[in-house]
């Protein structure tokens, strides 16, 4: 097990791409870090960087109190799961597992231990001996997590691990690697695109946008307390309603329409000096009521809640409603926001307000 320092972190690829801009996270022993943030941002990168598969083109690489910056990456005693598990196809799971350490030239007994218990852990233990096309899809890639765990390293690295499965099998994946690393407690990083996997899985988040980390912390600092709008707007599903705010001769008005604030949004607004902002609120944030008024385009009942689609100050928005409702489209619905919920963002630096 051992903490990781990554230390003003530069990728810069032979063909003058930067991928990763000064790069900066201290992570301790033992966490679930998920990277996050859309197809190209430099996620895969920052994750190959750690465990030595790319150079690190300026910065600093701690595992631990050793100095990994130009370690090669067999002797940085890190082990990655992919989203491309490949396996062996001739040989059996036994065989797969215990590849790596065969290679290492492991005793045989040791080795036969090591794989006896990862199976055991991952609930493999009555495949050991078919072959890998014999496996369904999530079975080899709990395969794939074997073949890491055999090793003990000290960290873990996971690219996208689920992006191959099925949404089913993706949900019941992801529960599985969450309580592996409750069992095992050893430092894991994940790359994901996918912000639910991120929310469900980390304890600690770093939203990325192109190249750049745009917020480090909990699931809920990021969800409750975006620094600014991408963080916003990538976190949370559906995304959060964004308006354009602007104030006028001490009037507020939403996508141009004169509308309402409270008190609280108001005192931010003046003490920030400024007259144009974006306002946020998220659809789960949305309540019946009689402030503003929302024009029903489609009305989705999931069963535990709806999803009211429809134009607020004339952007198409959506609410998410606790209860089964029963709205029609055209039809005009009151609402409120929570106002303990509201964001607003500088529109001219998109850093959060409030
Ligand atoms: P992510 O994992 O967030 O999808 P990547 O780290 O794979 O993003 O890529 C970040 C950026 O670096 C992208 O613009 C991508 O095109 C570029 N990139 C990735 N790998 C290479 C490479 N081997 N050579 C040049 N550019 C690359």
């Amino acid at each position: 097990m051992a903490s990781l320092s990554l230390q003003h972190l530069d990728k810069i690829y032979d063909n003058n791409v930067q991928a990763v801009y000064d790069f900066n996270m201290d992570i301790e022993d033992g966490e679930f870090i998920v990277f996050v943030g859309p197809s190209g941002c430099g996620k895969s990168t920052t994750l190959r960087m750690i465990a030595g598969l790319e150079d690190i083109s300026a910065g600093k690489l701690m595992i631990g109190d050793k100095d990994c910056t130009r370690l090669p990456a067999k002797d940085r005693d890190i082990a990655m799961v992919f989203q491309n598990y490949a396996l062996y196809g001739h040989m059996t799971i036994y065989e797969n597992m215990a590849f790596s350490l065969v290679l290492a030239k492991e005793d045989k007994y040791v080795i036969h231990e090591k794989v006896l218990a990862a199976a055991e852990i991952l609930g493999l233990t009555a495949q050991l001996n078919k072959k890998p096309s014999q496996l369904s899809g999530g079975q080899r890639q709990r395969v794939a997590m074997g073949r890491a765990i055999v090793r003990n390293p000290k960290v873990f690295l996971f690219d996208e691990p689920l992006s191959n499965l099925d949404a089913k099998l993706r949900g019941s994946t992801r529960r599985e690697i969450k309580l592996l690393h409750r069992r095992l407690g050893t430092t894991m990083i994940y790359v994901t695109h996918d912000q639910t996997e991120a929310l469900t899985l980390a304890d600690r988040i770093c939203c990325m946008s192109m190249g750049h980390v745009q917020q480090i912390g909990t699931p809920l600092e990021l969800y409750d307390h975006p620094k600014n709008l991408f963080v916003a707007t990538f976190i949370g599903l559906p995304p959060m309603n964004t308006f354009s705010l602007k104030v006028e001769n001490g009037k507020y008005y939403a996508e141009g329409e004169e509308i309402a604030l409270p008190s609280k949004v108001v005192d931010a607004i003046n003490k920030s000096g400024k007259s144009n902002f974006i306002l946020g609120i998220r659809p789960e944030d949305i309540k019946p009521g009689n402030t503003y008024k929302l024009n029903v385009t489609l009305n989705e009942n999931t069963g535990h809640f709806t999803l009211t689609h429809g134009k607020l100050f004339g952007k198409t928005s959506v609410a998410k409603f606790r209860d089964w409702m029963r709205y029609k489209t055209g039809e005009v619905v009151g609402i409120d926001f929570d106002e303990e919920k509201i964001h607003l963002f500088d529109s001219e630096t998109e850093e959060a307000i409030i």
